[in-house]
Parts: C-alpha cells; structure tokens; sequence
C-alpha cells in the first residue's frame, strides 16, 4: 500500500466519521468537542475518547461503526491498515473501497458471522 492509498483511505474514514457526528451534532452538545478534535486531525491524538454520554446516544450501529473507524484511523497510523486482524492476509481492495473500516477479511467476516449465529 502506498502511501497515496494510505492518505486515500485516511480521507475516506474521517468523512464518513464526520457523516456520523454531523448527523449527531444538534441533539447532542458536547458533540461540539469533539467536531474541534476533528479539526485537529484525530490522526494526531493517539488515544481517542468519547463521553459516555456520547456514546450513549448513538445506535450500537452507529457506536461500533464509529470505534471500528477509529481503530482503523490508528492502524492506518502504525502502517497495518489492509491487513486482516484475524488471519493477517491483506483485505482485498474491492472490499477496502467499501467497507474501509473493516479489520477483517472476507473469509474471516463470514466465519465471525457464522460464530455469531
Ligand atoms: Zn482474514
């Protein structure tokens, strides 16, 4: 992965993050602390926390997708973006264009389902 990808995929995360606190941001007003973040970079703050009050008012939808960004935006940071935390075979780009955010490859996304019933 280059590091035009890198920085490709980077932008990607952070608009669809901002999509989730935008859509938040109105009903909930500490949200505007962490809009400031974002205009910081969060890429530059090694440890990203929310309220739990915050987290409290998103969906679990919306909560697992938000960490899951986050947790990519990191990995994105220590150069292991791409790979899958399970098997550690590199995510195919098809699915990274989709779903970017998603620390696992198909195969193991698919046996992760089944596990889960
Ligand atoms: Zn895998």
């Amino acid at each position: 992965m280059t590091k035009k990808d890198r920085e490709y995929y980077r932008k990607k995360l952070i608009e669809k993050k901002q999509k989730i606190l935008e859509r938040l941001n109105g009903y909930y007003e500490e949200s505007k602390d962490i809009e400031t973040d974002i205009a910081q970079d969060p890429i530059d703050k090694a440890e990203i926390s929310y309220t739990k009050e915050f987290l409290l008012s998103l969906s679990d939808t919306e909560r697992e997708l938000l960490l899951q960004i986050d947790q990519t935006l990191l990995r994105l940071q220590r150069d292991e973006f791409g790979r899958c935390q399970s098997c550690q075979k590199d995510i195919g780009k098809k699915r990274l264009e989709a779903v970017p955010w998603s620390p696992l490859c198909i195969d193991c996304q698919e046996k992760a389902e089944e596990e889960a019933g």
